[in-house]
C-alpha cells in the first residue's frame, strides 16, 4: 500500500500533482484543504470553526484537522493509499498520523516535497486567486502570512520525515508533466 505525503509551501503545486497522482496509482486524495472548504460551503460547524483560521491564513487547530483526518481514513477501508496533501502541517500532526497508520496497520511510503522559491508561490496563488474564489489567495498579506506560517510550523515536519529517510526533494518549477515524471520516478522506486 501506498502513502504519500505531498509536501510543500502554499502554491508549490500539490493539488495539481496530486490530481494526476490519483489517477496513475488510483489512490485517495486526502487535502485538508479542500475537505475544509467543502465542510464551508455546507456551513457546517466545522467549517464554521475553520474559516477563522484561513481566512486569517492561520493553521486550524491540530484536534481539529486530526479528528477529520481520522475520519476520513477509517470511512475509506478500501482504499489502495493515500496522498496526503496539506498535511500534516505540524510535527504533532505527523505523530499522529504515524499513530492513525500503525492501528491500521499502514505506515508512510514518503514524503516527497516540492521546491519552490518565494517569488514564483506569489505569483502563482495571486493567479490561482483570480479564479479559485479564495479569500486567502487574493490578499498579499494573508499570503504573506501563510508562507510565514509554512516557514515557521510546517517545515520542521520535512525534517521528522528526513529523520526517518523517508524525505526526497522534486524541484517544482518547469512543466507540470515533467515535475510529475520526477514524482513519479520517486513513488515508483518506493
Ligand atoms: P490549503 O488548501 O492546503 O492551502 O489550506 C487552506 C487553509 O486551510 C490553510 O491556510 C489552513 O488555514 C487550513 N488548513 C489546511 N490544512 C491544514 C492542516 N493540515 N493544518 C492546519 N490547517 C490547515
Amino acid at each position: 500500500m501506498l502513502n504519500i505525503v505531498l509536501f510543500g509551501p502554499p502554491g508549490a503545486g500539490k493539488g495539481t500533482q496530486s490530481e494526476k497522482l490519483i489517477e496513475k496509482y488510483k489512490l485517495t486524495h486526502l487535502s485538508t484543504g479542500d475537505l475544509f472548504r467543502k465542510h464551508l460551503g455546507e456551513g457546517t460547524e466545522l467549517g464554521i470553526l475553520a474559516k477563522k483560521y484561513m481566512d486569517q491564513g492561520h493553521l486550524v487547530p491540530d484536534e481539529v484537522v486530526i479528528q477529520m483526518v481520522e475520519d476520513k481514513i477509517s470511512s475509506t477501508p478500501d482504499s489502495k493509499g493515500f496522498i496526503f496533501d496539506g498535511f500534516p502541517r505540524t510535527t504533532a500532526q505527523a505523530e499522529a498520523l504515524d499513530t492513525m497508520l500503525q492501528k491500521n496497520a499502514m505506515s508512510i511510503s514518503g514524503m516527497i516535497a516540492l521546491d519552490v522559491p518565494e517569488d514564483i508561490l506569489r505569483e502563482r496563488i495571486k493567479e490561482r486567486g483570480k479564479t479559485s474564489g479564495r479569500a486567502d489567495d487574493q490578499d498579499d498579506e494573508k499570503i504573506t502570512t501563510r508562507i510565514k506560517v509554512y516557514l515557521s510550523e510546517t517545515l520542521p515536519v520535512a525534517e521528522y520525515y528526513e529523520k526517518q529517510g523517508k524525505f526526497t526533494k522534486i524541484h517544482g518549477v518547469g512543466q507540470i508533466g515533467e515535475i510529475f515524471e520526477n514524482i513519479s520516478e520517486v513513488i515508483d522506486a518506493y
